[in-house]
């Protein structure tokens, strides 16, 4: 007789599915009796990953679990990996902000942290409570650069720990990887009041320690969550609307801008969308690009 699935595991069934399904995901292959699948039969996280390595790609995977969660099998499409062509974009008249930052020789995330301190160079210190510098992995070859700090990443001292983050962690993970795989940094490291966007001089003074993070941890991708980040860092005005989802470039590295969590949160059929151009990473990185096929 089938065994019935405990109400708490349905409501988590359920959650996860919803949340495929934002993603546009409809139609899971299931395993008659693997429904319920228990812990000892459960799929141990993907490896960490230093670099990552070639996936073995498989027709039938198992998609990425949160913890405690049951795995969910999928029918998944063979994707090649595709070498993108990065057009440019224009760069706003003036100055670039990155011609006033030299790249340092022998930089580390620790001399960066280091040279940060304290800060007091604009005036978003004199109301936060912790510096957000970044978290994960200071090798990875995945960097998600967000606008700034809320609410709760400003009591914690880290990126991405709120309602937004847990959005962010859901969709790194269904791209299978976890958050220690990548690294998580903001254009600014403190916490604007009201949760206001930057304004021109806290981003100007604040995103040369960003651009020195990226040119230490080197990665072979940059997502940037937003506007905020995206404008910084392609030293454009034009609307993130006009180039989501399009390969870029910041200094010689694949850039590619989607739409923050938090407006996710706000517009959940945009969802789908930004998984487009996470699987669009996912392929650069040879990562296993998984697709449901949409109903
Ligand atoms: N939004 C951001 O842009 N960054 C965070 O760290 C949290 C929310």
């Amino acid at each position: 007789m089938a065994e019935r699935i405990s109400e708490i595991l349905q409501k988590r069934l359920s959650d996860w599915l919803g949340f495929y399904e934002d993603l546009g995901i409809r139609l899971f292959y299931s395993d008659r009796g693997a429904a319920a699948v228990r812990p000892s039969e459960q799929r141990s996280e993907p490896p960490a990953m230093a670099r990552f390595s070639t996936p073995n790609i498989q027709k039938e995977e198992t998609l990425p679990k949160p913890a405690g969660k049951s795995a969910l099998r999928v029918t998944t499409p063979i994707v090649t990996p595709v070498s993108p062509k990065i057009p440019s974009l224009p760069v706003a008249a003036g100055p670039s902000l990155f011609e006033s930052v030299d790249r340092i020789v022998d930089d580390t995330l620790l001399k960066v942290r280091e040279d940060l301190g304290e800060c007091t160079r604009c005036k978003l210190h004199s109301t936060r409570h912790k510096i957000v510098f970044g978290d994960g992995n200071p090798k990875a070859e995945l960097v998600f650069v967000g606008e700034g700090p809320g609410a709760d990443e400003d009591a914690q001292g880290l990126p991405f720990v709120g309602r937004a983050g847990k959005l962010l962690t859901q969709m790194i993970e269904a791209m299978g990887l976890q958050r220690k795989d990548v690294y998580i940094c903001n254009v600014v490291k403190c916490r604007p009041p009201e949760n206001r966007q930057p304004e021109e001089e806290e981003v100007s003074t604040c995103s040369p320690f960003l651009f020195r993070q990226i040119d230490v941890i080197a990665p072979k991708v940059i997502v940037c969550l937003g506007a905020v980040a995206a404008k910084t860092l392609l030293q454009t005005n034009r609307g993130i609307s006009q180039f989501r989802g399009e390969w870029l470039e910041f200094r010689g590295r694949k850039l590619l801008a989607t739409y923050h969590p938090a407006y996710l949160l706000r517009n959940p059929p945009a969802k789908s969308e930004v998984w487009k151009d996470l699987q669009k990473v996912m392929a650069v990185l040879g990562l296993e690009v998984k697709k449901g096929k949409s109903s």
